[in-house]
């Protein structure tokens, strides 16, 4: 053993901490994983090395052919895994091995339950990665240097996995890092060459670089210990340059696994090789479950960039819009230079069409999905579909077919899931109606029970439930569907167009026509409140309702606008009235000016209320209201 020198005994990060708590409780069942995650970062290793080495030649210090070997010591009950790839600093061991880079990251962790079932979830949807060793062993010695350093610049990185790790610097001849797992007393069973091939077979055959495990052979005469030959076990060549049918879903799912440092399996992937003037292949996958830093601004995106077999980039983002981040996967081009870097992948006139390209390529894979597979469909929803509905904004080009995609909660369920798709709404509307109806809201159950809903309840018209953050905002994008216009019921003069008869055409126009009288009145005592008073033919059981002005913004978006410290333009509501309710009749038979101005003024409050608006005057309101309770009481 070489001699050590600037030892220092540091400490974990505390979310490593944590992290390293939850990996060990919660993946027992799976332990094998921490093989996969080894040899997928040995292969990262190997694929930075080769990228940098086309730059810098010498880093690949002489040569020897890129790979990873696998060995162990089952006396010494040691697993060790060995690469040839672009290794660790001092620094960078401190840093990647002693505290977690993404962001988001202490926020996650405040969602740990405690409880063990819950949190394995959790991890899946963090990753799981170098601290997966710590699940079979209970020391583990890094040994490494990074390409281009001195001999004399390895770094030994040791730890327990409790709490603290152990760095200096030591000498390391080969270029690289080794990791040396001394295994639990319980988990010895990984020291043995039959298991590791079989495990290296199940996870990590599509690595397209050689792994390599000792081979059994019998000591030459004369020897004591048989020289160790090595033996190829996976495949090792990259799995998106084979042939569609020749790759089985299994060989699919770990390499998803791998690019994307996902636990999980996939839920959908696609897989194309584009020749002609530009020549590409992509595999694209949709994975199962949204990742906890899908919202953070600075979580990885992008799909991993080859340019002719070798790695050029992490994340590359030109490739696909903003609203399809969450896919994963590789894009490997024959027309891009090697020496491509991010500012010119944004310029490029060919990374343009190519984005276009594998966009609809995602388009078309998840509009299969919806078809074929409309449970899985739905799970997609529930993870994405908040991203999703920034589509429309975004991606001009695509808006039909973003649309149809997006899922909402609507008038015919009855638990607020967003299930129902436009041509699913439209397939199932009324004869003669040539608009698509929504409703946007803070609740579910505010929109549920909104008045405005009455009259499609009565014809029996579906509407569309809207009530994420975001809809308003998508509805502004929105303008049509398949030759449909979007018709907000809560805002202008509701038009039910053809689904209005004739004769009840005629109806409203003379009842209307009976009420000027009180839509004068009305006007006086709403005075500055409101911008209009009318009849409305939009109630059946509510006596008075708001509805916001064509042009004006809707209560979400203000909402959203004043949260954010803006000023939002004024714009006040129109009150329309049943003129069948008790109430009204009432009013309009009121003589005192007094109760009438009262009653009009608790009707608009009320009216606010219902639309989940929040009252000017709220004490105003209170204390009209116990007015009239008293003159109830006597
Ligand atoms: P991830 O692979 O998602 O980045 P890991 O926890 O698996 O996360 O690895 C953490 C980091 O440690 C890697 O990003 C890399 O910088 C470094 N690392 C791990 N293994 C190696 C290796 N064999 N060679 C060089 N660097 C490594
Ligand atoms: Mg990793």
């Amino acid at each position: 053993m070489s001699v050590e020198t600037q030892k220092e005994t540091l400490g974990f990060q505390t979310e490593v901490k944590q992290l390293l708590h939850l990996m060990i409780h919660s993946l027992y069942s799976n332990k094998e994983i921490f093989l996969r995650e080894l040899i997928s970062n040995a292969s990262d290793a190997v694929d930075k090395l080769r990228f940098e080495a086309l730059a810098k030649p010498d880093l690949l210090e002489g040569g020897a052919e890129l790979k990873i070997r696998v060995s162990f010591d089952k006396d010494a009950k040691t697993v060790t895994l060995e690469d040839n790839g672009i290794g660790m600093s001092r620094d960078d061991a401190v840093t990647h091995l002693g505290t977690i880079a993404k962001s988001g990251t202490a926020d996650f962790m405040k969602h740990l339950s405690g409880d063990q079932k819950k949190d394995s979830h959790l991890i899946g949807q963090f990753g799981v990665g170098f601290y997966s060793a710590f699940i079979v062993a209970d020391k583990v010695d890094v040994f490494s240097r990074r390409a281009g350093l001195a001999a004399s610049e390895g770094v030994h990185w040791s730890s327990k996995g409790e709490g603290e790790f152990e760095i200096a610097t030591v000498e390391k001849a080969d270029r690289g890092t080794r990791i040396v797992l001394h295994l639990k007393s319980a988990e010895d069973e990984f020291a043995d060459g039959w298991r590791l091939r079989n495990i290296i077979k199940k996870y990590s055959d599509h690595i397209a670089l050689p792994i390599e495990l000792p081979k059994e052979v019998a000591a030459a005469e004369g020897e004591e210990q048989p020289a160790v030959e090595w033996e190829t076990v996976n495949r090792a060549s990259a799995l998106w340059t084979r042939p569609r049918t020749e790759v089985k879903d299994e060989e699919y799912q770990e390499f998803y696994k791998h690019v994307a440092h996902d636990f999980e399996n996939p839920l959908s992937w696609s897989h194309n090789k584009v020749e002609g003037k530009l020549e590409y292949t992509s595999l694209l996958y949709v994975p199962t479950r949204a990742p906890f830093d899908l919202y953070q601004r600075e979580a990885p995106k992008g799909l991993k960039l080859y340019v002719q077999r070798v790695f050029v980039m992490d994340q590359a983002e030109s490739f696909l819009p903003l609203y399809l981040r969450f896919i994963k996967g590789v894009v490997d081009s024959n027309d891009l230079s090697l020496n491509v870097s991010r500012e010119i992948l944004q310029k490029d006139p060919i990374i343009d069409s190519m984005k276009s390209a594998l966009t609809k390529r995602v388009l078309d894979m998840l509009e299969k999905l919806a078809k074929n597979e409309p449970e899985q469909y739905k799970g997609f929803w529930k993870n994405f579909g908040q991203v999703m509905k920034e589509g429309p904004a975004e991606d001009f080009a695509n808006k039909e077919k973003i649309a149809g995609l997006l899922r909402f909660a609507s008038t015919q369920g009855d638990d607020g899931e967003q299930v129902v798709g436009l041509a699913d709404y439209l397939a199932r509307a009324k004869e003669g109606q040539d608009k698509i109806y929504y409703l946007t809201g803070e609740t579910y159950a505010q929109v549920k029970n909104s008045p405005h809903l009455e009259v499609f309840r009565k014809k029996g018209i579906e509407v569309l439930l809207l009530t994420d953050r975001i809809d308003e905002w998508l509805m502004s994008y929105l303008n049509d569907f398949d030759g449909k216009s979007f018709v907000d019921v809560a805002r202008g003069d509701l038009d039910l167009g053809n689904l209005d008869s004739e004769e009840d055409k005629k109806a409203a126009e003379e009842v209307a026509k009976s009420k000027e009288g009180l839509v004068e009145r009305l006007k006086t005592a709403l005075g500055d409140s409101v911008a209009e008073v009318r009849v409305s033919h939009r109630l059946t059981d509510s006596p008075a309702i708001l509805a916001i002005g064509e042009q004006d913004l809707g209560l979400q978006m203000r909402q959203i606008l004043e949260a954010s410290g803006q000023k939002v333009p004024d714009s006040k509501p129109i009150f329309e009235f049943n003129p069948a309710h008790p109430l009204i009749e009432k009013l309009d038979n009121e003589q005192s000016d007094e109760r009438f101005g009262d009653l009009s003024h608790i009707l608009f409050d009320q009216a606010a209320l219902a639309a989940g608006d929040s009252l000017k005057d709220p004490a105003a309101y209170v204390r009209r209201l116990n007015k009239l309770l008293v003159e109830l009481s006597v």
